[in-house]
């Protein structure tokens, strides 16, 4: 299917066509042609999809025809972040070049009073974060009643960030006669419910199985002690090819001690976080899309819905408690049909979520206790590691013998930092999921160098050639 198929008008075609693509993606093929005939959509799709063209180009197109009032919108899209609404408004200028639509951006950390002068000059789009939205007309800023079209997106967000209830109540003050999308990346039973509130006879479109990951991130596991989490991540980001890479953490606070803690070793890193100023964060995503930050320590919440053009790797620097934002997370990675990297370091204590997260994404993950994983300088791993270095390492020879990981990174990284070349990823590294019908990952078994007949321990699926070296696993069971 081409774009020109769908029913949108010549300009929007042409905008579209300036963006550099052809065909629509799955959600786009079915959600245009239905928003386009008026109805209601439940949208189960993940960022990453092209979700949000799916409604800003049939949004554009109908509101091509009317003008704005003063203080009333035409349209609303609620997000659940103000990166999300940033990245929805530059949707709409890419698309809507040929139109003079205008719009207006409601988020918090940003000065009210420019936001105020643009809604009194009339908006055709409005994209707002529910609390300000509410501010604002709570002021007296802006009506409601001539809101023609709602959007709510990552409506499974929203609900976890508590936002619901400020959600029903713009959606009771807005026109009972309208046209409502409603997007989610997992449609629990709770967000059916919601659907059954706020949309009428919906077209529901699911453009991949309920929280399913991309089929072409490789997602790996490594199991570390607390102790290590900080070298493991070092070591990881010294050898992996990384273009850029997005690293989460649970908790503010962890973002920033991470932050600091890569800095002190000269990475090039930044935070990303909900408590930082509007202009902070927006500087900070400048630097790192132009590649002058390499790094991004970043929270759920401030991460979601990032779109970074080719970020090359997603590092779960804490196992996500909420099983969902594994999947958020890995999904700022592997976009638009690219290759990306997730890695997840976990600890002991860090085992139950996994559990959850792996029912969800429905993966197998083999899970190894943190006492069994030891990291062998073996032979074969020592030979090829050395293969990357200007010089052998300066110890005694540790062959056959069992090292501790920690004392084996940080080996690595007085060696490596910050300028050593880094180890190059295999070029014909097989994705996980096309190796097997039922994914399974597990913790690093074996040396990259190592095959499977070669060694007295189970082959760990899913981990394919890209087991760092470094690392070998040695499960008590089967010793
Ligand atoms: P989204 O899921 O809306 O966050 O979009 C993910 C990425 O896909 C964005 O970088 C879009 O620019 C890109 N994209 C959107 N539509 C298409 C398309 N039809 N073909 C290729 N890429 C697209």
């Amino acid at each position: 299917m081409v774009f020109e198929e769908l029913g949108l008008g010549p300009d929007i075609l042409k905008a579209v066509a300036d963006a550099g693509y052809t065909d629509p993606t799955p959600i786009q093929a079915q959600a245009i042609p239905t928003v386009l005939q008026g109805h209601d959509v439940l949208g189960c799709a993940q960022t990453g999809t092209g979700k949000t063209a799916s409604f800003t180009l049939p949004m554009i197109e109908v509101l091509s025809n009317g003008r704005a009032r003063a203080r009333m919108p035409r349209s609303l899209i609620l997000t659940p972040t103000r990166e999300l609404a940033a990245q929805i408004s530059q949707n709409f200028t890419t698309y809507g070049k040929y139109h003079k639509l205008t719009m207006a951006l409601l988020i918090g950390g940003v000065s009210t009073e420019e936001q105020q002068r643009r809604l009194s000059r009339g908006v055709d789009v409005l994209i707002a974060t529910p609390g300000r939205l509410l501010d604002l007309f709570e002021r007296g800023s802006l009506l409601l009643n001539d809101v023609k079209f709602l959007v709510i997106d990552e409506a499974d967000r929203m609900l976890d960030m508590g936002f619901i209830p400020d959600v029903e109540k713009i959606v009771g003050l807005l026109p009972k006669t309208r046209q409502t999308m409603m997007f989610s990346a997992t449609l629990f039973p709770e967000i059916h419910q919601l659907a059954g509130k706020f949309l009428l006879s919906p077209k529901e479109i699911t453009v991949t199985p309920p929280a399913t990951t991309a089929e072409t991130v490789e997602e790996y596991l490594v199991k570390v002690s607390p102790r290590d989490k900080n070298k493991t991540l070092r070591f990881l980001l010294q050898h992996e090819t990384i273009e850029n890479a997005l690293i989460f953490c649970n908790r503010k606070k962890d973002v920033d001690l991470l932050n600091r803690s890569l800095r002190r070793h000269m990475f090039s890193s930044a935070t990303l976080h909900g408590d930082m100023a509007q202009s902070a964060r927006e500087e900070t995503l400048a630097s790192f899309k132009t590649g002058e930050i390499k790094f991004l320590v970043a929270t759920d919440v401030a991460g979601r819905g990032l779109d970074i053009q080719g970020l090359s790797h997603v590092f779960n620097f804490d196992v996500p408690i909420h099983a969902e934002d594994y999947v958020h997370r890995i999904g700022r990675t592997a976009r638009a049909g690219k290759t990306g990297y997730a890695f997840m370091l976990a600890t002991l204590a860090e085992t139950k979520y996994i559990t959850a997260i792996t029912e969800l994404i429905g993966h197998n993950i083999s899970y190894r206790n943190v006492q069994d994983i030891k990291v062998q300088d073996s032979t074969e791993a020592s030979k090829s590691e050395s293969k990357t270095k200007t010089k052998p390492p300066q110890r005694r020879s540790q062959s056959n013998k069992t090292v501790s990981k920690s004392a084996h990174i940080e080996r690595d990284e007085s060696k490596n930092r910050p300028t050593d070349p880094i180890r190059n990823r295999p070029k014909n590294k097989p994705s996980i999921k096309k190796q097997e019908q039922s994914k399974t990952v597990r913790a690093p078994s074996e040396p990259s160098t190592i095959k499977p007949s070669q060694t007295t321990h189970p082959r760990a699926a899913g981990w394919g050639d890209h087991v760092p070296a470094f690392i070998q696993v040695r499960s008590r069971a089967s010793n």
